[in-house]
């Protein structure tokens, strides 16, 4: 609860404040100003940073079966019916549709455009040397979906700077089903001003330096040998990856492709950047990187301290979307006997003892039950109470703190985090009485 009163006066006011920068905070702060909203935001980064920069819509359904879909849409209902409280479940497929697309058209204005195989999921190659079904595919990456599909001659190239982007390990697993394709390791700093060891966001940044794209051209294309097609680990550039990919193109005279690398993620900090610049555009006051850390209701409206001490701010907000995330983005806590909702104490769906959080086999096919803990929800995306009735008439929850889900296993996590996001701003808009003023208690 909100303790100190002393600068309430001083607060920002809006009708909407979303809690969390995750996909789904940011795709929500995105619905709320495209409907006219005023909008605050606070958190601290989120799982984007992490994230491959693909947009999973419904991968895998069953997930003990591991059955992989190519068309997310009849797996979209296909879940819906066998797991009646999944977050699909309260949506018709046209409007998780219509919300992906709305992100979609958003990042394709912010110069970030992605790509999809009509209605259908594509195949793309991983790190792992493993592929993987996705919806959206950053239009980086879409040439690698497309070797893969034909199974062109195809050279992967890695970077001996990049440990984590390991060539030889994608080649080794798919070498079977795609003979035409080899690797080489290339070292950059003879060539670029880079050092023996760098993370793939400086080296990002790096790529975009004069002449460095021009040096990577002289270091790939001796090993070209008949390649129609070059894979490298999505790092080339931060901003300007369109370009430099073109460049790359042109000057090697094949395809050039990115593949997705492990954290940080260049493809995820694209995002970010992108919806932190487009939304700071389009009116969101942006509490980065703040936490909420304690709240008042009163008169239906809330009133929100972000950050601690001297620096504390206050949001004064009709309506509240919680997408602070899972355990850690600290929207779960797990405690030594349950798992809590941190901030406003919500009560959270999760097993009924600590023992029955884990199978005990790590690796087993059914996923973990505390993966599906989260906090359960109306049909307005309102988390409820303990006596399951909404908690709040205008507190709304998006993206994977939502119960009854398992993203990381059924591969929807981008999907859900928009689609919900999506639809509590819409529940939110259908609520909001118009022209009624916020009290300034
Ligand atoms: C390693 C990894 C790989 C992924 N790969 C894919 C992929 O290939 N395809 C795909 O579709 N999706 C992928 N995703 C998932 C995708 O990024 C999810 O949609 C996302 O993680 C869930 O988003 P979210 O916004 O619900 O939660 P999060 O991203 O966890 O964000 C939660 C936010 O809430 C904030 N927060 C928490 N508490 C507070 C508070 N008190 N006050 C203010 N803010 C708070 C946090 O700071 C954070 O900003 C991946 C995610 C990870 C982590």
């Amino acid at each position: 609860m909100v303790t100190s009163m002393t600068t309430k006066d001083a607060a920002t006011t809006c009708d909407l404040a979303i809690i969390g920068c995750g996909l789904s905070g940011m795709a929500a702060a995105l619905f709320a100003v495209e409907k006219g909203f005023s909008v605050a935001q606070a958190g601290v980064s989120g799982g984007m940073i992490f994230a491959t920069g693909l947009l999973d819509v419904m991968g895998t359904h069953p997930i003990e079966t591991g059955h992989g879909w190519v068309d997310p849409w009849a797996a979209v209902d296909a879940v819906s019916e066998d797991i009646p409280d999944h977050p699909y479940a309260r949506m018709k497929p046209e409007i998780i549709k219509e919300s992906i697309a709305s992100v979609i058209s958003f990042l394709g204005k912010n110069d970030l455009p992605y790509v999809k195989n009509g209605e259908l999921n594509s195949e793309i190659l991983t790190l792992l040397g493993t592929s993987k079904f996705s919806y959206y595919i950053p239009q980086t990456m879409w040439e690698g979906v497309r070797a893969l599909k034909k199974k062109r001659p195809c050279l992967i190239v890695g970077f001996e700077e990049l440990k984590d982007f390991n060539a030889a390990q994608i080649v080794g697993g798919l070498t079977r089903r795609w003979p035409g394709l080899r690797w080489k390791n290339i070292c950059l700093r003879d060539t670029i001003n880079v050092s023996s060891f760098v993370s793939g966001d400086i080296l990002a940044r790096d790529m975009e330096m004069p002449g460095n794209v021009k040096n990577l051209v002289r270091r790939i294309g001796p090993h070209l040998n008949g390649a129609e097609a070059v894979g490298l680990p999505a790092v080339l550039g931060m901003k300007r990856h369109r370009k430099i990919i073109e460049t790359l193109s042109r000057e090697l005279g094949v395809k050039v492709f990115e593949i997705p690398t492990t954290p940080l993620s260049v493809p995820g900090l694209r995002l970010i950047e992108v919806f932190t610049e487009g939304l700071a555009e389009r009116g969101v006051r942006q509490f980065f990187p703040e936490r909420i850390v304690s709240w008042k209701n009163t008169d239906g409206a809330f009133l929100l301290a972000a950050g601690r001490g001297t620096g504390k701010k206050w949001i004064r907000s009709e309506g509240v979307i919680l997408a602070t995330g899972r355990f850690w983005a600290h929207g779960l806590r797990a405690d030594r006997d349950k798992i809590r909702e941190p901030l406003f104490d919500l009560p959270v769906h999760q097993p009924e003892k600590r023992a029955f959080w884990h199978r005990e086999d790590f690796l087993d096919l059914r996923g973990h039950p505390v993966n599906r803990a989260g906090l359960s929800i109306d049909d307005q995306f309102r988390p409820l109470n303990r006596a399951g009735i909404p908690a709040f008439e205008k507190l709304f929850a998006a993206g994977s703190i939502l119960a009854h889900q398992d993203w990381m296993r059924m591969k929807c996590g981008s999907g859900l985090a928009i689609s919900s996001a999506y639809a509590a701003v819409t529940a939110f808009s259908n609520m909001k009485a118009p022209h009624r003023k916020i009290p300034r208690n």
